[in-house]
């Protein structure tokens, strides 16, 4: 369970994010959204200990990890591109954070086997990553956070780069393996339509405030408040 309890965020005098509290239950995918500015990537990157807090307590199955450094903590994130070592081969890639941990040979070769058959990529090993495509470039970034298994998987826009019939292709593939894993997962997107085809609930966020959570029904049916209303209702 990842329990934000009133995590703010200032940058100077900019308030990214207000004093906001909300958590999310083990193999839950959430999603934030939110246009422009509101708020998500910096919430999502104090989850990864990516960005410190100015205030607040970030606690995972109960413990503090708000000023553990991100390989302390059991998350790991997809970031929206630019993520893969160009020199190293898309096997040496995802072996990278096992050696790190300090897993043997044999150990590394398995997992990493693993990881790149989950997403569909079993042959691409001793590719480097200018031969590959934008998506299987994506594939291998979300396999090498799952050979680390970590508890929390945070992915910030991760397929905003790609077009939209392979968006919608690899997003399904997400949630199949998420799913399957029942990997606890926050997914940002500013996209309505695509939070509400993969969330199990939905974070509205607008100017770094927490607008509505509920699933994807209830905020279709029942937005909150005016600004989600405007913000649902842009979907089509
Ligand atoms: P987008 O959809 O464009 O990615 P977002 O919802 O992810 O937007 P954030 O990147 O979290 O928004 O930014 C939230 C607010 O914090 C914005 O007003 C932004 O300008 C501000 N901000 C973010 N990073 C910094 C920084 N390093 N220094 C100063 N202000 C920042
Ligand atoms: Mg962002």
């Amino acid at each position: 369970t990842l329990d934000l309890i009133d995590v703010t965020k200032n940058y100077g005098i900019v308030t990214a994010i207000e004093p906001l509290s909300l958590s999310i239950g083990d193999g839950e995918l959430v999603c934030l959204l939110g246009p422009s500015g509101s708020g998500k990537s910096t919430l999502l990157r104090i989850i990864g200990g990516f960005e410190t807090l100015t205030a607040g307590r970030v606690l995972i199955d109960g413990v503090d990890v708000a000023f553990a450094p991100p390989e302390k903590r059991p998350t790991a994130m997809v970031f929206q591109s630019h993520a893969l070592w160009q020199h190293m081969t898309v096997f040496e890639n995802i072996a990278f954070g096992l050696k790190l941990r300090g897993f043997d040979k044999t150990e590394i070769r398995r997992k990493v086997e693993t990881g790149l058959s989950l997403v569909g990529l079993q042959d691409y090993g001793g590719r480097h990553p200018a031969q590959l495509s934008g998506g299987q470039r994506q594939r291998v970034a979300i396999a090498r956070c799952l050979v680390l298994e970590p508890k929390i998987l945070l992915m910030d826009e991760p397929f905003a780069s790609l077009d939209q019939h392979l968006r919608d292709r690899l997003r399904e593939e997400v949630r199949q393996i998420q799913k399957t894993l029942g990997i606890t997962t926050v997914f940002v997107t500013h996209g309505q339509d695509e939070a509400m085809s993969v969330a199990d609930r939905i974070v509205v966020m607008s100017m770094g405030r927490i607008e509505q959570v509920g699933t994807p029904g209830d905020i279709y049916a029942t937005p909150a408040t005016p600004f989600v209303a405007g913000f649902i209702g842009d979907m089509n």
